[in-house]
């Protein structure tokens, strides 16, 4: 590949998560306009010491992104308050079924193969 053809590191290629960010606070599945995140989470409380009261926190359990649906307009990664989301160039995703574009956690996240 030459100099000229390198994929500029802010091209909007793919939206990558990451897990540890996410509040699940749902933002990013409300203002998406085509409705292509899903996300699935449940509430645990914990106790710091010394606390008064338990602290109720939500935990990430599923997350995904239909890349079908998607229209790469960013408003998920413009609104997302915990920076969860970001940008990255990568661009070959491609499947051979519609529902081999549907990434969760593993896929997003470059925890279940090379981001
Ligand atoms: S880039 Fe736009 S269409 Fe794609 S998941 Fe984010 S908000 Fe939805
Ligand atoms: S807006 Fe950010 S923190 Fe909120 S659910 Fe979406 S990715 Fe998670």
């Amino acid at each position: 590949m030459s100099h000229n053809d390198e994929i500029p590191a802010a091209a909007h290629g793919y939206i990558a998560l990451t897990p540890a960010a996410c509040t699940s606070c749902m933002l990013c599945v409300r203002e998406c306009p085509s409705w292509c995140i899903t996300l699935e989470s449940h509430a645990v409380q914990t106790s710091e010491p010394g606390a008064r009261r338990p602290t109720t926190v939500s935990v990430l359990d599923a997350f995904t992104i239909d890349f079908g649906l998607c229209m790469f307009c960013g408003i998920c990664v413009e609104v997302c308050p915990f920076d969860a989301l970001e940008w990255t160039p990568r661009f070959d995703y491609a499947a051979s079924d519609r529902s081999g574009l549907v990434q969760a956690i593993d896929q997003l996240s470059g925890s279940g193969d090379q981001r």
